[in-house]
């Protein structure tokens, strides 16, 4: 039978050579490979990019030290990852989740103005699969109401909006590198910014708050006299991943381009029915992350996602909305008449670099069927 994974790290030889090369060396901490890393990353975006253990830290790293914390609120989509919601909360912040608009499912500007309050401080957008939406719109909201701008573009690397770079304008813009996303360091995330004072307090945050010290890293040493005048933590990028990092990222037009090629098959074959629809998106500047349809209303998701795994096919449901679970229910107040009714249509497909156009059809073959 076979066995279409839903995702997967697509690794090759220049990978293993890169960590043995590491090893090699016995630095595995951080230094060289990962000053190598955020040069290459910040010619990419031409801004600053600071690299960090995971998207999750980048996303905290970034709240933190845009100097949102205890007291104040983040505006955010209830259809996102955890992450992201756990990352405003770990800095003592408060998410406020939004609803969704329909069409790119990224959060809804007229929901967030209703849960505006003195204590908004930001408004992160997620750029759900990779679709950015209507970023204008929000960077209009966002000054209009004096508000930071984070971007969880965790699913964006490589993506482009109006033909600029995601990371390479906005606000502050935190990436993942974790196994699956476009591209991976092993675990991984960075976080891209214009703002420089912000970018030395990230620097600084992800070693503990010590003074310099990535500085000091970078040139072989270390810091032994130091200050901390702030809260840290232990979020720097490691050698071994950051050399995993830059292969993957040379790699980028190889790996996206892949990811384009799935993504229209899928599109072609999905226009030849009219039960399921994918997305709104143009894959010309999207490389998707994650592949997800809206199923016909009266379709039982489950039941579906089971058929298609007696077939080999693995699916996913991206995401449990947040306003759900019971840490963030609280504060998360009804109501969401978009995501409810969405919601329960959502199913991703498998999409990953190693997949074959031959698995597409062989998806969309076997989903029409289950759905006659
Ligand atoms: C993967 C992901 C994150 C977190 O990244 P990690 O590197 O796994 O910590 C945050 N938000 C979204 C939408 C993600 O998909």
């Amino acid at each position: 039978m076979k066995n279409i994974k839903l995702s997967k790290s697509s690794i090759g030889d220049s990978e293993k050579l890169a960590v043995m090369s590491v090893l090699d060396k016995e630095y595995l901490g951080m230094g060289e490979e990962v000053r190598h890393f955020e040069n290459e990353l910040t010619g990419f975006f031409g801004r600053e990019t600071t690299c960090v253990s995971t998207g999750t830290a980048a996303l905290q790293l970034a709240v933190q030290c845009a100097g949102i914390g205890v007291g104040d609120e983040v505006l955010v989509p209830s259809l996102t990852y955890v992450a992201s919601f756990q990352a405003i909360s770990a800095t003592g912040a408060v998410p406020i989740a939004c609803d969704i608009e329909e069409e790119y499912l990224s959060i809804s500007l007229k929901d967030a103005e209703l849960r505006l309050t003195s204590n908004t401080k930001a408004i992160m957008l997620v750029h759900y699969s990779g679709a950015v939406g209507d970023f204008d719109s929000v960077l209009e909201f966002a000054k209009k109401y004096n508000l930071r701008v984070i971007e969880d573009a965790a699913h964006a690397f490589g993506t482009s909006y109006k033909g600029q770079k995601i990371g390479s304008f906005g606000d502050i813009t935190c990436f993942s590198f974790d196994g699956i996303k476009n591209i991976t360091s092993g675990e991984g995330g960075c976080i891209v910014s214009g703002d420089t004072e912000l970018n030395a307090r990230i620097r600084d945050a992800r070693l503990l708050g010590v003074e310099k010290d990535t500085e000091a890293r970078f040139s072989g040493t270390r810091s032994w006299e130091f200050d901390v005048s702030y809260q840290g933590w232990r979020y720097h990028m490691s050698n071994i991943m950051a050399a995993i990092g830059r292969v993957q990222f040379a790699r980028l037009g190889e790996l996206g381009a892949k990811r384009q090629l799935l993504a229209h098959r899928y599109v072609e074959q999905l226009a030849k029915q009219d039960k399921v629809r994918s997305l709104l998106m143009d894959f010309t500047t999207t490389i998707p992350h994650i592949f997800v349809v809206r199923l016909p209303s009266s379709t039982d998701r489950d039941e579906l996602r089971n058929a298609l795994k007696l077939k080999g096919i693995e699916t996913g449901v991206h995401y449990q909305p947040n306003h759900r679970l019971s840490f963030f229910k609280l504060t998360s107040q009804a109501p969401f008449p978009v995501l409810d009714k969405v919601f329960p249509t959502l199913l991703t497909l498998p999409m990953h670099p190693d997949l074959e156009l031959a698995d597409v059809d062989f998806v969309i073959n076997t989903l029409n069927e289950l759905l006659r």
